[in-house]
Parts: C-alpha cells; sequence; structure tokens
C-alpha cells in the first residue's frame, strides 16, 4: 500500500542555498531536455519519441558540459525526464487539443521542488538523511517507522517555508478471517486472562531472570557502597593519587548485568503477550474486556502490582491495535458487578474478597468458578452493547 507522508523541513543556512542550487538544477536540466525536443519535433514530426532512459544517457555528457549539475541529487534529474517524457505523451496522446506542449520552467515561480528516488533513511529522530545535503532536520521521523520511502519531494513552498513530501510503502496487513465468535475476557491475579468459554492463560512468569537481576541488582548495590567507602578511605587519608568511583569498575559491571537481565525479562513479557493476543484476535471477531480503570486499582497496592505484573496494559493496548489491524473488534464494558452476578440467574450475591476463587449461588445453587463467571458476565455486557448498536450479535 502506497500513503503519502509531508513532514516540515528545517534546513540550516548552507543546507538552504544547497536546495536553491538543487531547485535551480531541475530547473535547468528540465528547460535543457525541453529546448531539445522541441528541435527534433520541429526538425521532423516523424522522428521517434526519446523516452526517459534515452533521455538518462543525455545527462552523462549534460554534466561533463555544466559541471554545477554534479551537485544535484542525481536521482532527481533522471525523475525530471520521467516528468518530462510524461508531459510529451500527455501531449501526443491527447484527443481533445486541450493540453498543450510541455512548458519551460521559470525561476519566478514561487513554489520550488526536486523530486528524488534515492535511498534515504532516517538517520537520527528527527533528522533525515539526504543526498548532497546530509543530515537535515524533519518533523515527526517517527511517521516513517516501517515505512519504505519510494519518492521524496523537497519543497519551498510560498510561504516561505521547506517541505519534504514522502511516498511510503507500508506493509500491507491481510485481516484475519472472521470466525464469527465473541469471547468476554476477565483478567485476575493468578492468571493474565480468563476466556468465558474457560480458557486460562497464566500470567508470564520471568522469575527466572527476575532472581538473576535481583542478585545482580544486590551485587551491584553491594560493590557500589565499598567503592565509595574505599574513595572515601583515600580521600581522608590524603593519598597522593585518590582512586575515584569510576576506577572501580566491578560495580559498573554488576549494573550492566541487572539491566541486562531486566531487558530479558521485558522482551520475553512482551513476547509472551504478542503471541497470546495474536492468539486471542485470530479466534474472535468480538472480545470483550473490561475498562479497568488503573488509577482505582492503585488503591489496592497489591493488586496493582500484580495487575502490573500480569502485564495488563501491554495485553489490552496489544488487542486493541491487532483488533484494529485484523479488522476485529474489542468492546470495553463496565466492570461494575461482574464478579457479584451469577451469570445463569443474574443474582447478585454481593461482593467477594480475592481470596474466594469459587462460590455457588445462593439463588440457583450453581458453583461457579470466580473468574470464569465474571468473564461471561463481561461478554454478556458486551453482546447488550453491540445489541444497542444495532449491530449483529456473534456466538460465544
Ligand atoms: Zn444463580
Amino acid at each position: 500500500m502506497l500513503k503519502g507522508i509531508k513532514l516540515k523541513l528545517y534546513p540550516n543556512m548552507v543546507q538552504q542555498e544547497q536546495l536553491d542550487l538543487m531547485f535551480g538544477n531541475d530547473r535547468f536540466v528540465w528547460n535543457q531536455m525541453l529546448a531539445m525536443m522541441n528541435k527534433r519535433y520541429e526538425s521532423n514530426k516523424q522522428l521517434p519519441f526519446l523516452g526517459k532512459f534515452k533521455l538518462n544517457y543525455l545527462l552523462k555528457p549534460l554534466k561533463v558540459e555544466y559541471p554545477f549539475l554534479k551537485q544535484s541529487d542525481s536521482s532527481s534529474l533522471q525523475v525530471i525526464n520521467e516528468f518530462l517524457t510524461q508531459a510529451w505523451k500527455n501531449f501526443f496522446n491527447d484527443k481533445t487539443g486541450k493540453i498543450g506542449k510541455p512548458k519551460f520552467h521559470s525561476r519566478k515561480y514561487l513554489r520550488q521542488s526536486y523530486t528524488g528516488k534515492s535511498t534515504i533513511k532516517v538517520a537520527a529522530k528527527r533528522y533525515l538523511k539526504l543526498p548532497k545535503l546530509g543530515y537535515i532536520k524533519a518533523s515527526k521521523t517517527n511517521l516513517l517507522k516501517n515505512c519504505k520511502i519510494k519518492r521524496y519531494t523537497l519543497s519551498l513552498e510560498p510561504n516561505g517555508k521547506y517541505y519534504i513530501a514522502l511516498q511510503v510503502q507500508v506493509p500491507e496487513l491481510k485481516q484475519f478471517p472472521k470466525t464469527n465468535q465473541a469471547v468476554g475476557i476477565d483478567v485476575s491475579l493468578a492468571n493474565l486472562a480468563i476466556l468465558s468459554d474457560g480458557t486460562k492463560y497464566h500470567s508470564f512468569n520471568g522469575s527466572y531472570f527476575e532472581k538473576k537481576a535481583k542478585s545482580w541488582q544486590r551485587k551491584y548495590s553491594k560493590r557500589k557502597y565499598q567503592a565509595q567507602v574505599l574513595v572515601a578511605q583515600d580521600k581522608n587519608r590524603q593519598v597522593l593519587i585518590p582512586r575515584s568511583l569510576e576506577s572501580f569498575k566491578n560495580w559498573q559491571k554488576a549494573q550492566k548485568q541487572k539491566a541486562v537481565y531486566q531487558a530479558k525479562i521485558a522482551n520475553q513479557r512482551k513476547d509472551y503477550l504478542h503471541k497470546l493476543t495474536t492468539k486471542i484476535v485470530k479466534q474472535y471477531d468480538v472480545i470483550v474486556i473490561e475498562d479497568l480503570k488503573t488509577k482505582n486499582l492503585q488503591k489496592n497496592h497489591k493488586l496493582a502490582k500484580s495487575i502490573s505484573n500480569a502485564s495488563w496494559r501491554i495485553f489490552r493496548t496489544m488487542l486493541e491495535y491487532k483488533c484494529r489491524w485484523y479488522g476485529k473488534e474489542l468492546i470495553t464494558v463496565d466492570p461494575r458487578n461482574t464478579s457479584r452476578i451469577c451469570y445463569t440467574c443474574k443474582f447478585n450475591s454481593g461482593e467477594k474478597g480475592l481470596e474466594v476463587r469459587e462460590w455457588t449461588c445462593p439463588n440457583c445453587h450453581v458453583h461457579h468458578d470466580r473468574d470464569i463467571n465474571a468473564a461471561v458476565n463481561i461478554l454478556n455486557k458486551g453482546k447488550s452493547k453491540l445489541n444497542g448498536q444495532g449491530l449483529a450479535v456473534v456466538n460465544s
């Protein structure tokens, strides 16, 4: 899929001069090539039409004759030939007579531009690297993430500002086939996700690396403390060459090791959540979750910690964008009473402490798994929300 993205450019003074030269060179090549084609046409209307590749051959001698052309992004001169070829084609193929011969370009145009097709890249945050211009400051380069840049047009607009318009290839997303299934998902302490069909997905277990990270954390604190003591001793004894904190390498090594294991945990958690969310989004067309405000949960510190351990927020974010990508629907519902109501008879038997994992409905005497009951209630809430929107209800 091709997409257009326009960013603002902030060239420095040197780059502005370079741009001015490049705009001029493009205009120069256009006018030179056009003059030559005009002559050919006038002298013999039967002469074969010159395509862009033939015109590109002519660029080389032109660059020898006019060395300043070498200071241009060479791909932009080829693009000029493409544009010119197209303009001639339009003129020849036009039966209405409305499209005239291509016209010469004047430097008086308020909008100046050139289009290139070299390989360009985002060099750093807010910096692009462009041929002959080097690193140039740009706005919102994060829009170009995961995009392949095909073409770019740099322009000086009549408002006196510089822009770059990019034609980019964005990866095509294949939508998952529809399954006509809906699911409610509850979250708990023990399990990351409990599905209304009874499936339970455990929370990410990073305990092995967590232990490692903790042990390096302890080593780091201990070693740093020891180093600080020694540095202080040197200072007190007024030794000739006192050691600095940085000269003790072992605490720095411990700090690095700690970071390595923390990164491993984060990566593995992400990997686990990616696999799980993709599986769920593939399996169901409609996914209903509770609208849990983390704010409300923070009152209960233990629960809040567990929730973050259970990676609920990443889980939810992934579900959100994957549903969007793959043509599925994510519905959030009010969490009120989802763990109090019996899904079989709708009787509300009040609040149950977090330690209550199973309970029997005092009204209809059905025995419930706490989380699965909640997940089914969540699903039902989602379905009535769908009904309210006049959308088709899918199976659970
Ligand atoms: Zn009941």
